[in-house]
């Protein structure tokens, strides 16, 4: 798959895609001690619109002061680099990747003098697990690694060298032909996806895991609790969900910007369920749908329109 992108924001310029290029001994690459963020723009008949971008760009801050990076772009001016990208490129929906940096200075660990810098690529992507994963949901297996304890890594920060663990994670469960992991946090209790969020149903009451789980407090996980809670249901937000009862559920679901509300039917060949998407899964995905390409007013004050 080869990413349809011509050109990208570098710290002020916009730049072709053959120029956005660092050097080898820039810090991050080292060290993986840079912050970014994943956000969507959804094709609307408002034009092209931008899904929680403040509370992206409030993440991609703190998490950048969690590093002590400091930013030398505003939120309005790394806002305008987006919306050009977007109108310049013609899309209609988009993947947005901000990145803040550690750039090239010197090769400590400690950043020392290195320059914070960040860039914008903007490119379109469809259903993050397969467009038949968003009806059908997807078999995923209980990986072997364990999520690393926000004591090691913060967890609740978009930090690059995190993703390490997401990515043995999410490539021993493709090598076993799954689609995606369940990540177990120290405690053995269930903490996420390797770029998603957990979310139960049972009796149908609905559940996820809290921060103290070592969990990226993801923004779509917040989206759906206030989806569901708006819809009715009953929301457990700090819950501790044990492994097992992962084969028990009536339903599982993910969340993520990029895998949007994808539904889960097996856990380690076990079916949850009935082994299809669940009637919880299917209505709250459905009014997340409804949300995101504006079939509804509602929640208006969630979208920047390009
Ligand atoms: N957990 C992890 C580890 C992730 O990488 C992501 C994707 N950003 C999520 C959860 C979901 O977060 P969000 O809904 O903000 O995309």
């Amino acid at each position: 798959e080869e990413m349809d992108v011509d050109t990208i924001w570098m710290d002020g310029e916009f730049t072709d895609w053959a120029d956005a290029q660092v050097h080898v001994l820039t810090h991050s690459l080292h060290y993986g001690t840079a912050v970014f963020e994943g956000v969507r723009c959804y094709d609307t008949e408002q034009g092209p619109a931008i899904f929680r971008w403040e509370e992206h760009l409030d993440r991609l801050y703190q998490s950048a002061a969690a590093l002590d990076h400091e930013i030398e772009h505003t939120r309005e001016e790394l806002t305008e680099a987006t919306l050009e990208l977007i109108r310049r490129q013609d899309l209609r929906s988009c993947y947005i990747r901000p990145l803040v940096y550690y750039g090239y200075d010197s090769l400590g660990v400690s950043p020392e003098e290195c320059p914070t810098d960040t860039m914008i690529a903007c490119w379109p992507w469809g259903a993050y697990l397969g467009e038949e994963a968003l009806e059908e949901g997807v078999d995923v297996m209980v990986s072997s690694w364990r999520k690393h304890h926000s004591s090691m890594i913060p967890t609740n920060v978009k930090a690059t060298g995190a993703y390490i663990n997401s990515m043995l994670a999410g490539e021993e469960a493709r090598g076993n032909g799954y689609i995606e992991a369940i990540v177990l946090n120290k405690e053995g209790d269930v903490a996420e996806g390797p770029g998603e969020n957990v979310f139960m149903v049972n009796d149908g009451e609905i559940y996820t895991p809290g921060l103290a789980e070592s969990i990226l407090d993801g923004i779509t996980r917040q989206t759906v609790i206030d989806i569901a809670t708006d819809l009715g249901y009953e929301v457990h937000e700090e819950a501790k969900i044990a492994r097992g009862q992962l084969y028990t559920a009536d339903e599982l679901f993910f969340t993520g910007t990029a895998a949007e509300v994808t539904p889960i039917r097996t856990v380690d060949d076990k079916e949850i369920g009935a082994g299809t998407r669940g009637p919880v899964t299917e209505e709250i995905q459905q009014r997340f749908f409804d949300v995101v390409e504006r079939r509804t007013d509602d929640y208006d004050d969630w979208f920047s329109y390009v």
